[in-house]
């Protein structure tokens, strides 16, 4: 298989080996080249690689002949948000969100908010891959103008939210592009805020960008400490947000989902949520419940941001914490969704771990299968066929992204990653010891499968 250049959340690769200046002026003269005379806005988040990587993706938009606005170090969100609202055609946020600090990467959006569909981006690929450039005369290049305008996107978050409650607070931005605004918005919105890891650093020295258990050790402990309401971590970028509860513990980021979800179709009467294929079955118990529907989609938040345009749902999400709110844009958005979760604290009269037990809590196994890259499509469309005859209580076949195997009592996934040599696995059912037979008999055949073809 063929090494692509996007992966399911833009490009991201190791800065400077992979991801080079000289990639990143291909990138941003074939961005120009897809349409004339477009206004292009590009930000980047802490890492020490992002001011490299946004001069050369800028020299590349000029010399395509687009006029280009930097909104300097700002969250992915805030990115998408100011495209639109600036009126600009593209959106280009250097990041490589929660990777490790040695990587860097492109993510590109539309002037509505959405990333760039795998179309879209193919068109890039091939642009890139071909050679098919526009190059611009001397005399159409275009000029560059440095722009602070996050006061938008506070005036955006500051409408979305209205607090009643004094809640206490503590935010770990990580280092990251939440750094100074995360902390600046929850104090507006009459929180008592504390904050650690924020200042803005590329070699990500509080913790890794990842927001894990293992990172939000020390979060978890002054949580305790100061007998706060609430933690809040964010990833690299901003884009996702994972929470404390009062107790000190890390909220499931599947049962919080869930809860999100349906205290909004409760509150909406009914509405349509979309998830991807990976996510606990505990969203269907919740929302379906209460009258809702639950759409799911391929993993990737691009896929997730989609689906909920195309079926005008009221809220989707990925159990990573990546958080879409449709009536304000389409990008997921950590600052906004954390503030949002207070928001239905206060209208439920809940604390957190009392909020997010409401969802219930199955047994979810993610385990991974290594797969040479050039047999991993005969693989899988092989398991198409064979999965299903290996359990015979199969209730319904899923393939939007791998083969997703549904049973009374739980489901399987099993779906080729998209980064890596790997098949992965998941399994959910009610307890632990069914979990583990699922899993054992998927990975069994995986493996014979593998073998066979390798
Ligand atoms: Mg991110």
């Amino acid at each position: 298989m063929e090494q692509k250049l996007f992966g399911t959340s833009g490009i991201r690769k190791i800065a400077n080996v992979e991801l080079t200046p000289t990639l990143a002026v291909k990138i941003g003269l074939a961005v120009a080249t897809l349409a004339e005379r477009q206004k292009v806005a590009v930000a980047h988040d802490t890492r020490t690689t992002s001011d490299m990587l946004e001069h050369a993706v800028t020299a590349g938009l000029l010399a395509g002949g687009a006029t280009v606005q930097k909104l300097g170090l700002i969250p992915t969100p805030a990115l998408a948000y100011l495209t639109w609202k600036l009126g600009a055609d593209t959106g280009v946020m250097i990041t490589a969100s929660h990777n490790p600090p040695e990587y860097n990467g492109i993510k590109l959006f539309n002037k509505d908010t959405t990333s760039y569909s795998g179309e879209q981006q193919d068109r890039i690929e091939e642009i890139i891959k071909n050679g098919g450039f526009r190059r611009q005369p001397w005399d159409k290049i275009r000029k560059v103008s440095t722009l602070n305008r996050m006061s938008l996107y506070v005036e955006m978050v500051q409408n979305a939210v209205k607090l009643e409650k004094k809640w206490r607070v503590v935010l770990d931005p990580g280092c990251g592009a939440t750094s100074h605004i995360a902390p600046m918005l929850f104090h507006k919105l009459g929180c008592k805020v504390t904050v650690i890891n924020a200042q803005p650093d590329g070699f990500f020295p509080g913790r890794k960008p990842l927001p894990d258990a293992e990172s939000l050790q020390p979060l978890s402990k002054i949580v305790k400490q100061l007998h706060a309401d609430i933690g809040i971590a964010y990833d690299g970028d901003g884009d996702r947000m994972v929470t404390i509860d009062e107790k000190g513990m890390l909220t499931s980021l599947d049962q919080i989902l869930a809860a999100y979800a349906a205290y909004l179709v409760k509150k909406n009467k009914g509405g349509v949520v979309v998830t991807h294929v990976e996510a606990s079955a505990c969203i269907e118990s919740m929302v379906n419940s209460l009258g809702g529907k639950v759409f799911r989609t391929k993993v990737g938040d691009t896929n997730v941001a989609a689906a909920i345009k195309q079926k005008k749902a009221i809220f989707g999400g990925e159990p990573c914490g990546a958080w879409i709110h449709p009536q304000h844009h389409y990008c997921p958005d950590g600052i906004l969704s954390s503030l949002l979760v207070l928001k239905a604290l206060e209208e439920e009269g809940k604390t957190l771990s009392a909020f997010v037990s409401e969802a219930p809590r199955y047994a979810i196994i993610r385990k991974a299968v290594e797969c040479p890259d050039n047999v991993k499509v005969s693989v899988l469309k092989k398991l198409e066929d064979t999965l299903p005859t290996c359990f015979p209580d199969v209730e319904e076949k899923l393939t939007i992204d791998g083969v997703r195997l549904k049973f009374k009592d739980g489901w399987l996934l099993v779906r080729l990653s998209g980064t890596e040599p790997l098949i992965r696995i998941t399994v959910e059912a009610e307890n632990k010891e069914r979990t583990e037979e699922i899993m054992k008999k998927a990975i069994r055949l995986v493996n014979k499968l593998v073998k066979e073809r390798a």
